[in-house]
């Protein structure tokens, strides 16, 4: 085990609430259940929507509570093998479980996946009448979002074909990227001697206070992923010939076309929200050069991106952690904190860090009849609790939205970090106020720029990247060399001038999983990061008086599309004011941090 123990040792997380273990009888029966109930829903059910009346709306009322309840015993079933996985990735019986869990899913999808056809295939006047009837109100929007996709399905035979073909098709491309990228050692020297390490550990040096360490994790990293190029070459442009083909096949006029209908945003409100981002790439560069300065530098390199600007962070244990939290929390509202509490008392968080369990964080809320899990890796860092603030504001939103059923409760993607984003600027403007040394203050400040730069800028040049590889894609077949290109020109914009963006980086966009796993994700990141930002800077504008309209919309969860959401808040994201408040915001912490640099006359640590 880690030589060091930190203040989370046996904090884990009671499971007891889904299932007793993994050998629980209970999973068993609950699976023999579920796929006997999807049989009689499929004998009930089917060929009875699709009718040329259409159905009652007693009778669409009744099938989608069946599905709904079948759906939400396969979460519990899903989430409590996912967890045991998470927890311990070691053990072959999680693993087991966890594909027979995911194989009995998809069994049972395709057994109650005529249900949505049906449905979505009604003559449109049919359909109108149903969305208009009282019975169906709680499920108005879940019935309108699944009509939105009928001009891009296909038929049952078809669409079960795909699922199936999809398995040695883009998934298979999946799987072997993410295999080929976990295998990868990469032989890093330091001190006299090379380790060997993993990908999220190289990546992990960009923190290092040492610049050659910076460089040659970074020099590592680009080296080992470029012997590469051909698979991970082939595995891109496979998976996007793919998605043009299916665009073709479902009729969707452009590559993002998809994403926007799941989002429920349309590509006037994306577009003009690029556009506004790319139009403050220069806070960005502000902040860079000012970083220079910070580290003793003419100019920074892309390895110095992310190094400390102090050692001036003292460390901070888990229990002080959940009393600042706690603290900033119910300084917004004795709700928030009440909730959060809960997840400390009734141990619905595992913060302990151990061999085996999976690093990073989560919050998983799997349904309202259930509630939301946290896992960290908490390791003492001031860094972390920013991280718990994260994932305990998932978890509000989560709880906060159980009144709802299981159709309504998960919110759209754009809006996924609402919550979270949130509870991390109560966290980081509570920690600002009470950390009296200004080397802390300034140290947090740059962390908080540095996070919202990676979530708003970087994510917009990710975005630009995919927009123009798919377009390039169009005139034929690409050389690794063409993907490297269009990689450099979508990064030249952001960092101009102010950053040296060094050789191996055109290899920048080949370890990057939303390329492969979902394609035009990264701008959802764009949306909820500057849509909290303008949210938060309501909040120091109207005070008490925005924290019950706030409770409102996370009580909402996905119970309507975001514009509708949104719209009790005065948000209007078509309006680029909209956008442009939250680069004020930027705006207002970059320039914090220059005068306190100033007035501090800083001296540099951390240099090679
Ligand atoms: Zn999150």
């Amino acid at each position: 085990m880690t030589s060091q123990p930190f203040s989370s040792a046996g904090v884990r997380w009671d499971l007891a609430d889904l299932f007793a273990s993994h050998d629980d009888p209970h999973i068993a029966e609950t699976l023999a259940d579920c796929r006997a109930r999807a049989e009689v829903f499929s004998r009930r059910f089917r060929n009875t929507i699709r009718t040329a009346g259409g159905p009652t709306p007693a009778h669409l009322l009744a099938a989608i509570l069946a599905l709904e309840a079948l759906e939400e015993d396969l979460k519990r079933l899903g989430t409590f093998a996912d967890l045991l996985y998470a927890a311990d990735t070691s053990r072959p019986e999680h693993r087991n479980l966890r594909e027979q869990v995911e194989l009995a899913a998809i069994e049972i999808g395709n057994l109650v996946l005529f249900f949505e056809l049906e449905w979505m295939d009604l003559a449109d006047e049919v359909a109108a009448s149903l969305l208009g009837h009282p019975v169906l109100a709680g499920y108005r929007h879940y019935l309108e979002r699944l009509r939105r996709q009928r001009p891009h399905i296909l038929s049952e035979a078809e669409e079960r074909l795909l699922n199936e073909r999809d398995n040695t098709g883009r998934r298979a491309f999946g799987r072997l990227f993410t295999e080929l990228t976990t295998s990868l050692r990469f032989p890093l020297e330091r001190d006299g001697r090379t380790d060997t390490l993993i990908m999220s550990e190289v990546l992990a040096l960009v923190h290092h206070k040492d610049r050659t360490v910076r460089q040659r994790a970074y020099e590592t990293l680009f080296g080992v992923l470029s012997k590469h190029e051909l698979v991970l070459t082939a595995v891109y442009e496979t998976l996007i010939q793919d998605h043009l083909t299916l665009d073709r096949l479902r009729r969707f006029p452009h590559p993002m076309a998809e994403r926007h209908l799941d989002n429920e945003i349309d590509e006037k409100a994306v577009e003009r929200m690029t556009a506004v981002t790319e139009e403050n790439y220069g806070i960005a560069q502000q902040y860079f050069r000012l970083k220079a300065r910070l580290l003793g530098l003419p100019k920074l390199a892309l390895y110095d991106q992310y190094a400390p600007v102090s050692e001036a962070l003292p460390a901070c244990s888990l229990d002080r952690a959940r009393d600042i939290v706690l603290e900033a929390f119910g300084d917004f509202s004795p709700t928030f904190r009440e909730i959060a509490q809960q997840f400390f008392d009734r141990r619905w968080i595992d913060a302990e860090v151990r061999p085996g369990k999976r690093g990073g964080a989560f919050c998983a809320s799997p349904a309202p009849s259930l509630h939301p899990y946290v896992l960290c890796n908490y390791t003492d860092n001031l860094r972390d609790v920013m991280t718990v603030a994260h994932e305990l504001g998932h978890g509000l939103h989560g709880w906060l939205a159980r009144k709802l059923t299981l159709f309504n409760y998960d919110p759209p993607l754009t809006m996924a970090e609402t919550a979270s984003v949130f509870g991390e600027f109560l966290v980081f403007d509570h920690l600002l106020r009470v950390q009296e040394d200004p080397r802390v203050q300034l140290a947090l400040l740059c962390g908080k720029i540095e996070d919202t730069c990676a979530t708003v800028f970087r994510q917009n040049v990710l975005t630009r990247f995919e927009q123009a590889v798919f377009e390039r894609r169009k005139g034929g077949r690409f050389t690794p060399d063409a993907i490297c290109q269009t990689w450099i020109e979508a990064n030249r914009p952001y960092y101009g001038d102010a950053v040296e963006m060094t050789d191996g980086y055109r290899w920048g966009w080949s370890y990057i999983p939303h390329f492969i796993h979902s394609r035009f994700y990264c701008y959802s990141y764009v949306f909820g990061q500057l849509l909290v930002l303008s949210l938060y800077r309501r909040y120091k504008e109207d005070g008490a008086g925005f924290v019950p309209r706030y409770l409102t919309l996370l009580e909402a969860g996905g119970s309507d599309a975001p514009e509708v959401l949104l719209g009790p808040l005065g948000v209007d994201f078509h309006d680029p004011a909209f956008w442009q408040q939250g680069f004020d915001e930027i705006q207002s912490l970059v320039d914090r941090a220059e005068q306190l640099a100033g007035t501090l006359a800083f001296q540099p640590s951390g240099g090679s």
